[in-house]
């Protein structure tokens, strides 16, 4: 058994300015990952951009960051990265420009390569990574993971190296601009990261502390979440400050638990339903979650689990997530080339330590 967590990760109010001497360390000129629009109007990027200010240290802007950030993106940041000669990046936004840093720290550290490198399987030198997170639900502040979109292959997929990030700065304040929609479908990602990591070939009984954890968090807020559907209907409702820091801490201790185990089959089966459909990714892995609580051998793991969230059984979880989620219909045609997919790929069966067969999978839509 094994734990191995090198991300040193501060959690608390104002901790990116509070910590910019750990970020300046980082190096000389950072380049800084974001999405279109949120971190600006979150104040992260502010934050981010003062801290290394007053470190009296440099720093460039790429924008540019698409949910589920394609492999095209992360080589127009490169080519920015060095031609501005930076030596850290720093992502700031949900997971999408998080992952997107990684890779991109990654190419810079590998100037004379293509973008096949990223799917190569050997060792290589990555550029420092320091991460700032404003969605509460991928944990990729603290995992090694890097998902981008592959369009010639009309999927997702990690990249093949573990860039673990040297820093995560992580403040609950930047999530109080995100959407209600944004805030159920992000937890229920880190949802979805506690359940499958637990439920894992590679769990063991220290990685599962990430996910007893997580799953008590959880359990502490969901009515909270639930509330978040009437938000709409009922103006002056509003999550409150403690739930706020819930969700962010419930996502960076699932990013923890994944770390050591991986995710599942409800994270395998989703990118096709991404890709396709546009869903977001945390709401695309919600629909499979029921389906794999339903034929997970080991029943008293998943009791394990309904305990750890405080439902009674595998059909009070559903109607839960039913109601949080709504109804999402994923067509025959890609439902089937979706299970075929998976099926017919082992290292997507690995984390499922059970046999798996075709008809059995295909049970597993709602
Ligand atoms: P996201 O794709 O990063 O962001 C979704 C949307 O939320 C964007 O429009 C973004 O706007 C907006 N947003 C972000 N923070 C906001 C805030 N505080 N206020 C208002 N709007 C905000 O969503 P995500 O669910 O966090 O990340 C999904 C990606 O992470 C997927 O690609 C998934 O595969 C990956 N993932 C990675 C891991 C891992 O271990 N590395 C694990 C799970 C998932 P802007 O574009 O304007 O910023
Ligand atoms: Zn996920």
């Amino acid at each position: 058994m094994q734990i191995y967590m090198p991300t040193n990760v501060y959690f608390g109010s104002n901790c990116v300015v509070n910590h910019r001497k750990e970020l300046a360390a980082l190096g000389n000129k950072a380049l800084l990952v974001t999405g279109r629009h949120s971190s600006r109007v979150n104040g992260s990027l502010e934050d981010v951009k003062n801290a290394l200010q007053k470190e009296e240290k440099g720093c460039v802007v790429f924008d540019g960051i698409e949910e589920n950030p394609s492999i095209e993106t992360v080589m127009q940041a490169r080519d920015l990265g060095i031609r501005e000669g930076v030596d850290f990046v720093v992502g700031i936004g949900g997971g999408s420009p998080m992952d997107a840093a990684k890779a991109i720290a990654l190419m810079i550290a590998n100037p004379g390569e293509s973008e096949a490198l990223l799917y190569e399987k050997r060792e290589l030198p990555s550029l420092p990574v320091a991460e700032v997170p404003t969605t509460a639900g991928t944990g990729s502040e603290v995992t090694p993971y890097a998902i981008l979109t592959i369009h010639a292959r009309r999927t997702k997929q990690s990249i093949s190296h573990k860039i673990y990030p040297r820093l995560a700065l992580i403040d609950s304040r930047y999530l109080k601009t995100a959407s209600l929609n944004t805030l159920i479908d992000t937890a229920v990602d880190a949802l979805a990261h506690l359940i499958e990591s637990y439920l894992n070939t590679n769990a063991n009984a220290y990685n599962r502390m990430y996910s007893e954890k997580g799953l008590s968090l959880f359990s502490q807020m969901r009515e909270e979440l639930m509330q978040c559907r009437q938000m709409d209907r009922e103006p002056g409702l509003t999550l409150s400050d403690t739930v706020f820091d819930k969700l962010m801490q419930m996502a960076a201790v699932a990013g923890m638990a994944i770390t050591h185990t991986g995710t599942s089959l409800p994270h395998g089966l989703s990118y096709p339903v991404t890709y396709e459909m546009g869903v977001p990714h945390g709401r695309a892995v919600g629909i499979f979650l029921p389906g794999f609580l339903n034929c997970y051998e080991a029943k008293e793991d998943v009791q394990a689990v309904l305990d750890g969230m405080g439902f009674a059984s595998v059909e009070s979880f559903t109607e839960y997530l039913d109601e949080l989620l709504g109804k999402v219909e994923i067509s025959e045609d890609l439902w089937k080339q979706d299970v075929e997919m998976i099926m017919g790929n082992q290292a997507k069966l690995k984390n499922y330590p059970f046999p798996m067969d075709e008809d059995t999978l295909y049970q597993f839509r709602r």
